[in-house]
């Protein structure tokens, strides 16, 4: 009985009018509980009614959805048989939906009554399954079908065209009694098929499924669970199928036609499918190596945020003005010499901007940020002044903190350089449009303004404004990214948008928002993943590459792909510059360390403790986690051996370091 129970079975007539199917189940009859869902009692309800009685089922009836549902709640009907015939009474789809997400539904076999056999798009499996894809018509079925003899078998009024219970859970031909509509009984060949359904296999798949039930409150009143159900049910009917409910339903369809080991194979796949975090690696966080631990606790989680009662106060509650002594007219011609000379080699990846950084008394974004716009053309393109740009330059550059050991005015440069860097790559400039471009070099220069020099996590869990008020989530980057349109927007002086077009800013500043908020380390799988599935992928296999270099969701991904590379870039730079940045970002997190001790808040990366880090051990751990693959599929992409090479030397670097059981950046001088 229960190995009966597990499967589901389809049964098609033989007769050329028939129309209608149905169905059922189980070698055991005796103590099956049936439930009826037709809106009219009308012949085929009446019918259905016979059949169960003269098997011994035990049968309910509903006339509607709540009614339906309510019932089923009750008894957990071992058999579901719905009308299907008229949509005007009710959404028979959305009833099975709903009755799916109800957990003690999946030893339930739902069928639907149909007006007639339809060949494709839909059949009595799909509403077993939720899935309007897959059917199967007569042909498929009578290919399938083997002669075997049913436990028993009773029929309903196949004349009028409805049609059957049936009883088997083998493959079967042979003669049914039929109940015409003056009471007689008739004969009629028939053929049926077991369809094994949900996974093909007899298990318990209430865990893990969604239990209407265990969201709402079990000790309600009979009121309130009414209302909960016709919600639910109304929730249901309207829902517009989503892409990923609509792959889900292709395999539970594709499930029902295969062998077990496959069938088997797609429920994990379907497991993995119907969790939420589809890019991100789980760690086993035990056996994990305590920096890459902390990094990915640290980087990649927004933490739980404790009311600990020690409010973050950001050092810059006011936004930042242009102090006077650096309002001086500068433009690309008055650029002093020294300064000049320190970008002249700005277009090679060796490029080094702790040098412009020291030329220009930290202010290394306003100039690298004029030469390279300039090189774009990007002020041409905007329609602005150069005067705004620079207005714009040094506002935003001052809206950096220079107090931060890494996240200032100079990383900002950095990962503008990079950007521009690969820009100019074959590859890149294919894909991209102008106004990509624009928004990639805008959208660098900006990406971590106001940055306070605390990750994500740190700001949850110390109760700052900017977490409450983006709610926990992409709290740095969603401020960088609204931060840098206020700035830009409220004063003319600096509004490099001014003169564009509606449409063209709306277009830019989506762009801009879009690579900000990528570049938030939660996300950090997810934008690889995809980059290396739609476009590494597709791009190694097809010969021809255009469509998938320019389709509008491609160029997504890579403009995406692209900042986070240029963001996290600095392993890949030449040896002397990847140290220095390696010890910028670890005295930027050993101060959040002294800050969490000082202030009694979790501390989110115990590893990075200036007394006890292994600065070579977290360089080692954050190229192996977050940097190698990334760059793997970047540089397949854009073609970057130069960049390879520094990240291969640089890493055997922090490995000889650390197998000399060194902490520190540098090994001792001689
Ligand atoms: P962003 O804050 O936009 O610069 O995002 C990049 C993330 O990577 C930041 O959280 C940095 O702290 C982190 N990061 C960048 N470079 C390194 C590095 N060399 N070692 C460890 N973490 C790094
Ligand atoms: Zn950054």
């Amino acid at each position: 009985s229960l190995h009966g129970r597990a499967r589901f079975h389809c049964l098609t007539l033989m007769t050329a009018l028939c129309v209608c199917v149905c169905v059922c189940v189980c070698v055991c009859v005796c103590g099956l509980q049936v439930l009826l869902v037709f809106a009219k009692d009308d012949a085929q309800s009446h019918s259905f009614c016979w059949a169960c009685e003269r098997a011994g089922f035990r049968c309910n009836v509903a006339r509607t959805p709540e009614a339906a549902l309510e019932s089923f709640e009750e008894k957990n009907h071992d058999l579901i048989i719905i009308d299907h015939r008229h949509s005007r009474y009710f959404n028979a789809e959305a009833l099975c939906r709903s009755i799916r997400a109800i957990s003690c539904s999946h030893n339930t076999v739902i069928v639907a009554v149909v007006k007639r056999f339809v060949p494709r798009s839909l059949s009595l499996t799909h509403i077993h399954t939720h899935s309007l894809t897959h059917s199967h018509t007569h042909t498929q079925l009578e290919e399938r079908l083997k002669p075997q003899t049913p436990a028993s078998v009773c029929c309903l009024d196949p004349l009028s065209c409805v049609c059957v219970c049936v009883c088997v859970f083998q493959e079967w031909q042979g003669v049914y009694y039929a109940k015409k509509k003056n009471g007689d009984s008739v004969q009629q060949n028939v053929k049926m098929t077991p369809v094994v359904g949900q996974g093909g296999k007899h298990k318990d798949r209430r865990k893990g499924s969604l239990d209407v039930r265990s969201t709402t409150s079990r000790g309600s009143d009979a009121g309130s669970s009414q209302r909960r159900y016709s919600s639910m049910a109304r929730i249901h009917s309207m829902t517009i199928e989503a892409p990923i409910t609509k792959v889900i339903n292709i395999i539970n369809a594709a499930q029902e036609s295969s062998p077990m080991p496959v069938a088997e194979a797609l429920d994990r796949v379907l497991e993995i499918l119907r969790t939420t975090e589809l890019y991100s690696p789980q760690f086993g966080t035990k056996e994990e190596d305590p920096h890459t631990n902390d990094l990915v606790g640290g980087l990649m989680t927004d933490g739980l945020r404790r009311l600990s009662g020690n409010e973050y106060i950001l050092a810059t509650k006011q936004l930042h003005h242009i102090p006077s002594h650096l309002t001086t007219p500068l433009s690309l011609n008055d650029i002093p010499p020294c300064i000049a000379q320190t970008m002249e080699n700005e277009d090679s990846w060796d490029f080094d901007i702790f040098n412009l950084e020291s030329a220009t008394m930290k202010r290394p974004l306003t100039y690298l940020g004029l030469k390279i716009f300039s090189r774009f053309g990007v002020c041409e393109f905007l329609s602005c002044p150069e005067a705004t740009l620079r207005s714009w330059l040094q506002i935003i550059e001052t809206n950096y903190h220079s107090s931060n050991s890494y996240h200032n005015s100079t990383h900002a440069a950095d990962v503008l350089h990079a950007t521009a860097y690969f820009l100019c790559k074959e590859r890149v400039k294919q894909s991209l449009d102008p106004i990509d471009e624009v928004a990639a070099l805008i959208a660098a220069a900006v990406h971590d303004v106001d940055h306070p020099g605390r990750t994500n996590s740190f700001l949850c869990n110390a109760g700052s404004e900017l977490a409450i008020l983006y709610n926990d989530t992409a709290v740095l980057e969603s401020h960088h990214a609204a931060l840098a349109f206020q700035i830009t927007t409220r004063d003319d002086k600096c509004n490099i948008f001014k003169n564009m077009e509606r449409n063209e800013y709306r277009t830019l500043r989506q762009a801009v928002i879009d690579m900000v908020l990528a570049t938030e380390m939660t996300k950090h799988f997810e934008h690889v993943n995809k980059f290396v599935n739609s476009i590494n992928k597709p791009l190694a296999t097809l010969e021809e590459n255009g469509s998938i270099l320019t389709a509008p969701e491609n160029r997504i991904l890579v403009k995406r792909m692209l900042i986070k590379c240029a963001d996290i870039s600095n392993p890949c730079r030449p040896l002397e510059l990847c140290i220095e940045w390696a010890g910028r970002i670890s005295e930027e997190y050993f101060a959040q360390t002294d800050e969490e001790k000082q202030q009694g808040l979790p501390v989110v990366m115990p590893v990075f403790d200036r007394n006890t880090c292994s600065i070579p051990k977290s360089q080692i751990s954050f190229i192996d986690y977050f940097i190698t693959d990334m760059f793997d599929a970047w540089d397949a992409f854009a073609d970057l051996p130069n960049l390879m090479q520094h990240l291969d030397n640089n890493f055997k670097y922090w490995k000889s370091l650390d197998e000399k059981k060194l902490r520190s950046l540098r090994p001792p001088p001689e």
